[in-house]
């Protein structure tokens, strides 16, 4: 039998040590948060109109628009429900209830069209999660918010290095997210990235990341000394994980096109199989800019349980994705839900392949023949 495929790996790009090193030797340096300032310096490349803060994780990000938002008991938030828990968890903390949406079978992202439908005198905002890296219409989505007074939130998690039109995702909303999780494209081992779009969002972020204290102004020399001010917690980046993001972040392009190229080596093997109805595959539109995962539909539970145990019986692991949040024990008590079942269908039916910079050409032909075995009979 051929070498087994995992899901996911983790391997050195190459100077990671190096940098931790570095500071483990350098109080001075670790004092300034050296590498952070250095990923900052490369992540404003990519959004240069944003105020940006590296945070411990994606969950972290979230939870400074929670308190950023200045959240009430009772508030609601509007959001798929085929999302990860801490999309709905970062403001429900806060006393926010969430509000589902069925997800669109087109691009399993929120479903536009009962957007309107779920908005109620006490919405407050609307996220949109970007599944698999790539986002819904969001100059549609842009108007809706417009229209209705809510703040727009992009949890763009799973989004690294993708656009919508010509702006990177993230940066179009009037908060966003990455995540720099290590089961996502860029990595910190663990980490995220708050993006704050929108001015008014941007006067307390400062104090709110700093443990709710007024340190930065003390550090610019604004105030005398610093103290307690607001809300917060200690967001921070672990400059651990900076050494090891920079690193990353300075091979992005790289990483993004060996993503994109099994992307498309999936896609070419596979699209056979959709063309004579046994899965479906990722919209080809989204093809180009497909860097996070790569997941086939089949038609039923069923059937995607045969496929993923014939696959880890060749060695292949191959994962489902999230439970939905409205179907999920908190949930069911704790939020509500509009639309159809899509969300739950997806759920039972998704699967995804194995997608990491150790794999090569060769392997996913190999993955992708399986599948054709398993569907063309052994
Ligand atoms: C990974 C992920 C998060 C959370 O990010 P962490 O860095 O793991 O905290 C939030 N939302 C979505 C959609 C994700 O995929």
């Amino acid at each position: 039998m051929k070498k087994p495929i995992a899901f996911n790996s983790v391997k050195p790009l190459g100077k990671e040590l190096e940098n931790m090193k570095k500071i483990l030797s350098d109080y001075a340096l670790l004092r300034e948060k050296y590498f952070s300032e250095q990923c900052l310096a490369l992540l404003k490349t990519y959004f240069p109109k944003s105020a940006l803060y590296l945070t411990h994780s994606g969950t972290g990000a979230l939870e400074m628009m929670a308190i950023g938002m200045d959240i009430k008991e009772g508030d609601e938030i509007i959001m798929p429900s085929y999302t990860f828990v801490s999309t709905a968890n970062a403001f429900v903390s806060y006393g926010a209830k969430p509000v589902f949406v069925d997800i669109s079978p087109q691009d399993l992202n929120i479903d536009l069209d009962l957007i309107e439908n779920a908005i109620t005198e006490k919405t407050k905002a609307i996220v949109a999660v970007h599944y698999a890296g790539h986002s819904t219409d969001l100059k549609k989505l842009k108007q809706i918010c417009e229209q209705y007074e809510l703040i727009l939130i992009e949890d763009a998690a799973m989004a690294f290095g993708g656009k919508w039109e010509n702006n990177y995702l993230g940066s179009i909303g009037d908060m966003g997210m990455i995540s720099f999780d290590v089961t996502k494209q860029i990595s910190a081992i663990q980490g995220g990235l708050l993006l704050v779009n929108k001015e008014k969002f941007a006067a307390r972020m400062e104090d709110i990341y700093h443990i709710g204290t007024n340190r930065e102004k003390f550090i610019d020399k604004k105030v005398p000394y610093y103290e307690w001010v607001d809300k917060g917690s200690k967001f921070q980046m672990n400059e651990l994980n900076a050494a090891v993001l920079y690193e990353n972040l300075q091979n992005t392009t790289a990483i993004l096109k060996h993503r994109n190229t099994l992307s498309k080596i999936y896609y070419a093997q596979l699209i056979g199989l959709e063309q004579e109805g046994c899965l479906q595959l990722l919209p080809q539109r989204q093809l180009e800019q497909n860097y996070h995962e790569f997941y086939v539909l089949t038609k039923t539970k069923k059937e995607r349980i045969a496929l993923s145990k014939y696959l880890s019986e060749k060695g292949i692991e191959a994962l489902f994705h999230y439970i939905p949040l409205h179907l999920s024990e908190f949930g069911e008590k704790n939020g509500i839900f509009h639309g159809d079942n899509h969300t739950e269908h997806i759920s039972h039916t998704l699967l995804r392949l194995p997608m990491h910079l150790e794999l090569k050409e060769e392997d996913i032909v190999y993955v992708s023949e399986q599948i054709k075995a398993f569907y063309y009979g052994k």
